[in-house]
């Protein structure tokens, strides 16, 4: 690039098209550093009716004149910046439910305006342009620090409002707000994820007393619900690090991510909450904090062994040498798909390592057992032997039927 070619592509531009100052300056916009288009365009015109050439080093501040730029008629762009002040408001208006730190604005100008800058650039070459989207993003966005407390985030926004020039329309989309934590849960009654009805799948029929649900509560709606009344949103979804059954309760401290969606409040109280959700006896939470989304993916595949006390029912009684045969549990356990869960899942033979037994005589064919094994290990298989489709298992060893009756989590590796 040369002085000339500057100076002719400005005469050019000029003497050929009617552009506003916007417009103009922006085919300059790589030129100059902490400039705005439109002084790129008072520059340009500057120095087209005066007798210096301008180059690559005429676009600076004191070069600037002190007039008002020109955005009514221009041919590109039909003087769309010109209503700047009204997309400012549009925007604004449309983020006031919202409470947010951070944005960033996206924009749609009308495709007849497209079309032109294309046609412009084909015709003008690219030297050093900016595209017009570009420029309104940039300008609405400072406006809108100005008139917040807020500040543009090209990483991870709070919220993402664009604006349709044509259809002067805003449309917002909200981050969800992410809250890790760890649960317990004291139940035996409750699963940890909301549970549609088997029946009606969800719609309300008489079995489930119209509710659509199989269990009326659920780890994830005690949690949740406190955290959608405060922060005023409507859904939510629950990233657990593994699940216990709905039978078994959870002694330990089990990781999840709760991913609030579209909250209109994001100033919430962690500590507050976690004392609302403690009110009851069915779970507890520890150490809510904010995080980030790849918190979820970490959260869903951590692989952790566990701690699990089960009480064990024999079907026949076994004398106490007899139960030593428990010992025979530790090490490689095959596991196929058990019965319960086949419909479900492919039917495959896992190994699982189980890496610590004991065990103590609570009656006569009363069992209690104590199994560190590894993330995936079916327990309740362990147990029952399913049929030989779990090998070892307690019943094998034990040469009687085996019964899980109830079951704790009592350990998460962390
Ligand atoms: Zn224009
Ligand atoms: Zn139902």
């Amino acid at each position: 690039m040369d002085s000339t070619g500057v100076q002719g592509k400005a005469e050019e531009l000029v003497e050929e098209h009617e552009l506003c100052d916007h417009c103009l300056g922006r085919q300059f916009a790589r030129l100059g550093h902490g400039l705005e288009n439109w002084e790129r365009g008072l520059i340009v015109q500057e120095f087209l009716s005066g007798e210096e050439d301008l180059d690559e080093d005429s676009f600076v501040r004191e070069n600037i004149p002190d007039k008002e730029p020109q955005r009514d008629s221009c041919e590109l762009c039909e003087g769309l910046f010109s209503d700047l002040e009204h997309y400012v408001e549009r925007v604004l208006n449309a983020l006031e439910r919202y409470d947010y730190d951070s944005f960033l604005i996206g924009t749609r100008p009308p495709s007849g305006v497209i079309h032109e800058e294309e046609e412009l650039w084909e015709e003008a070459g690219l030297d050093w342009v900016e595209p017009l989207k570009g420029e309104l993003n940039r300008l609405i966005g400072k406006r809108i620090e100005e008139e917040t407390d807020t500040e543009v985030d090209f990483e991870r926004a709070d919220v993402n409002p664009v604006y349709d020039v044509g259809k002067d329309r805003v449309e917002v989309q909200v981050n969800s707000l992410l809250v890790h934590g760890s649960y317990s849960k004291y139940s035996r009654e409750i699963p940890q994820t909301k549970w549609p009805c088997g029946n009606c799948r969800g719609s309300g029929c008489e079995e489930c007393d119209w509710t659509g649900k199989q269990y009326q509560r659920s780890v994830e709606e005690l949690i949740a619900e406190p955290f959608l009344e405060a922060t005023r949103a409507v859904k939510s979804k629950f990233h657990g690090a593994g699940r216990e059954d709905v039978d078994a309760r959870c002694l330990a401290e089990r990781e999840f991510v709760l991913e609030i969606e579209e909250p209109e409040e994001r100033d919430i109280d962690l500590e507050e909450l976690e004392e609302a959700i403690n009110g009851n006896e069915e779970i507890e939470v520890y150490d809510l904090e904010f995080t980030e989304k790849d918190k979820v993916e970490e959260v869903k595949t951590k692989r952790s062994d566990k701690r699990y006390r089960a009480l064990i029912e024999l079907e026949e009684e076994v004398g106490d040498g007899k139960l030593d045969e428990l010992e025979g549990l530790l090490g490689t356990v095959e596991q196929a798909t058990p019965t319960r869960v086949e419909h479900r899942r492919a039917d495959k033979t896992r190994e699982r390592e189980v890496k610590d037994v004991e065990w103590e005589r609570k009656g006569p064919s009363t069992v209690e057992l104590e199994v560190e094994a590894e993330a995936g290990t079916y327990i309740k298989e362990l147990i029952s032997g399913d049929k030989d489709k779990t090998e070892p298992s307690v019943a094998q060893l034990l040469d009687t039927g085996a019964e899980c009756k109830e079951l704790d989590v009592v350990w998460i590796e962390d």
